[in-house]
């Protein structure tokens, strides 16, 4: 790689796709017939959009020439073979079962190594994760470090687990009722934060003490690990491949959405280096996604896959993906807007708690201020806030998350840095006007994952 100052993409547009252009008008009956929530409008009313970088990424030639590679055999499939090595090879884990995405992953691993009545740790909830936990009769306990709830905090990891917090866990509930320590690597819900290798190791060494295992949630383990280069010492020099390499083999079992980090469309997999762990999901596999060479994915998009985690490792790749992230926060801070500090990996979270300051957290200011955004300039973000978190599964309240944010996520490699002028601009726009801005009521509940399908209306003044 040759020194360059900016973080310039590494690659040029080959083929484009054009975007409609909405009026204010236009948005406003295509929000309202959408409840007020951004995951129920339909993508042709959106002008740019960050929802979220799940799936949403596009692929390399070399990723679309893969795809004319697949191999549809129904078992052992010359593509699964491939996806294995680059696995092996790039994330140190031994054994891998393909699932359809990281859900499918996730509901396995819970259901293998979660008895009822057991505690979960992890540094903070992910809304698909927690359920899967609870759903195999877990109870989620979060240990991440105080400053991760608190969006003015500068710590540069703020995904480290706080040690002393599952000390105190092991002392109230005992060692054998915690099966593994979950930790996420970029926590998506604290802002995309790294985690840091020195307490990854020191949290090895902590749960083999007391016989803990770890499972890595690694959705984003690569942008994980450009900031460690970025901001651990020692490890400016090291490569991401070689940070993200040592950050798995510190850990036994994973599970991966494949949508996110390894820039593909759909696919995910559940990774252990444990045989008898392997052997139970080989059999979960075929009742739930298909035979275990194939999971939930076709041929093509295994290979997509392979293609995908190599080119996910590189150095320049990350630089200009953490790089655009980084632009857009700083064109933010810039207008003076509030957001979580500091710029996370994979989006830029606003703090809706204070960029409307006069509503409650019961008249949902994050799912407001995502609805506002869309009206403005038809860019679309989602809420990470008080209707992500759902109820208490005991008491029937909403959970209260400290931190209520809109979450403006960015597809990998799909658009340009004037893009990312006029979200900031247009943020920007909506701040001017935000005391005129009033909250939202329930007018549909969902029992799960709520925030997908839920539905609001405007208060009545
Ligand atoms: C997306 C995501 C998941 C779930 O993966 P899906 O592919 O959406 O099922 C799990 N954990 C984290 C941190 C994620 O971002």
């Amino acid at each position: 790689m040759t020194y360059r100052k900016s973080w310039a993409e590494p690659w040029k547009i080959k083929m484009v796709e054009h975007l409609t252009m909405t009026s204010r008008e236009d948005r406003i009956k295509a929000i309202e017939e959408a409840g007020y929530n951004t995951f129920l409008l339909r993508s042709e009313d959106v002008y740019i959009d960050l929802l979220t970088d799940s799936g949403t990424n596009a692929m390399s030639d070399r990723q679309w020439s893969g795809m004319m590679m697949g191999d549809e055999a129904y078992a052992g499939s010359r593509n699964f073979y491939n996806l294995e090595k680059a696995i092996q090879d790039f994330y140190s884990y031994k054994y891998i079962i393909p699932t359809h995405q990281g859900r499918a992953a996730e509901h396995m691993m819970s259901q293998i190594l979660i008895k009822d009545g057991d505690y979960v740790p992890g540094n903070m909830y992910f809304t698909t994760t927690r359920l899967h936990q609870e759903l195999a009769g877990g109870k989620f306990v979060d240990v991440i470090i105080d400053e991760a709830h608190d969006t003015e905090s500068l710590h540069p990891f703020k995904g480290d687990v706080d040690l002393n917090k599952l000390q105190k866990l092991i002392d109230e509930v005992g060692a054998d009722k915690i099966p593994y320590i979950c930790i996420a690597t970029a926590v998506n819900m604290a802002g995309g934060q790294p985690i840091s290798l020195k307490n990854i190791k020191e949290l090895r060494e902590f749960t083999t003490k007391h016989g803990i295992e770890i499972v890595h949630d690694m959705t984003r383990v690569a942008e994980n690990a450009w900031l460690i280069k970025e901001r651990e010492p020692g490890y400016a020099d090291k490569s991401v491949a070689e940070i993200v390499f040592e950050i798995c083999s510190l850990t036994d079992h994973a599970t991966m959405s494949a949508k996110k980090d390894p820039i593909v469309n759909i696919g995910g997999f559940m990774a252990t280096n444990d045989e008898d762990v392997y052997r139970k999901a080989q059999n979960m596999v075929v009742v739930y996604e298909g035979l275990h060479t194939y999971g939930g994915m076709a041929g093509r998009d295994m290979e997509a896959l392979a293609v995908g985690i190599e080119e996910s490792v590189q150095d320049d790749h990350m630089r200009a993906r953490v790089g655009q992230t980084k632009y857009l926060g700083e064109k933010l801070l810039g207008y003076g807007i509030p957001i979580v500090n500091p710029i996370g990996s994979h989006g830029v979270f606003l703090d809706a708690k204070k960029f409307l300051p006069h509503l409650s957290q019961d008249v949902f200011p994050a799912q407001t201020l995502a609805a506002e955004i869309y009206i403005e300039s038809g860019v679309r973000a989602m809420e990470r806030g008080m209707v992500s978190a759902g109820r208490n599964k005991e008491t029937g309240d909403h959970n209260r998350p400290k931190l209520e944010l809109v979450r403006l996520t960015i597809p990998r490699r799909v658009y340009t840095q004037a893009h990312m002028d006029v979200v900031a601009e247009s943020i920007a726009d909506v701040y001017e006007r935000r005391n005129e801005i009033k909250g939202l009521e329930f007018s549909y509940e969902p029992e799960y994952l709520r925030f997908f399908q839920a539905r609001f209306k405007p208060l009545a003044d």
